[in-house]
């Protein structure tokens, strides 16, 4: 998506070797209408998949997502993450290691919010590792529903998340690819 790519250029800081800083229109402070147009790419290539909802974690993947829901016009789940919980049979969790943070977090989602008849499409921010994408995975597999596709707004190429999702052969759509950083510039793949 070109206009993201250029937003990321212009707002976008680049910190170390792999972490890029989008807190001006996606981490902390949010562009709606940057969002709701990224909702309707991801709806351009996922709309004849059967999507019944959308699923992310919260926070970074919630405006992204809901604006995907709102093009869909199928509910938006978001996972709750948290440090420890307690036996809940009512919850489906999960492990998730953050690779931002550089520690391990359970996520969960509530059993009345996702079904076996539900065909999933996850939305999230970053894919880097794969981790985030991972555990919703094992979510849907808990839930015995159907992961139709996955939607990144960035994704890092160069780390193995993409891979990950590759190997399983799951549809995934990014609307942006960053191919490296050099030199403290985020170089983007091409087609
Ligand atoms: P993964 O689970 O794929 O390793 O990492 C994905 C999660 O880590 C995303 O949901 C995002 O919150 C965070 N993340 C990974 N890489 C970056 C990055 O370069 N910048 C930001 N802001 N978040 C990242």
């Amino acid at each position: 998506m070109k206009e993201l790519e250029e937003r990321i250029q212009k707002d976008g800081r680049v910190l170390g070797a792999d972490v890029l800083k989008v807190d001006s229109f996606l981490n902390h402070q949010v562009d709606p209408a940057l969002m709701q147009r990224m909702g309707q790419e991801f709806y351009q290539y996922f709309q004849n998949y059967p999507i019944t909802k959308i699923l992310t974690v919260e926070s970074s993947g919630i405006a992204p997502a809901v604006m995907a829901g709102l093009a869909f016009q199928v509910p938006v789940v978001f996972a709750r993450k948290h440090k420890s919980i307690t036996m809940n049979n009512d919850l489906y969790v999960a492990d998730v290691y953050s690779f931002t943070k550089k520690t391990s977090n359970k996520i969960s989602i509530s059993k009345k919010f996702l079904a076996a008849d539900d065909h999933v499409l996850i939305i999230d921010d970053f894919l880097a590792n794969g981790q985030a994408v991972a555990g919703l995975t094992d979510i849907i597999q808990q839930a015995g529903a159907n992961l139709e596709g996955i939607g990144i707004v960035i994704e890092k190429s160069f780390q193995k998340g993409r891979k990950l999702i590759e190997e399983q052969q799951i549809p995934i759509l990014s609307l942006a690819r960053i191919k490296a950083f050099v030199d403290g510039q985020v170089v983007f793949e091409t087609e």
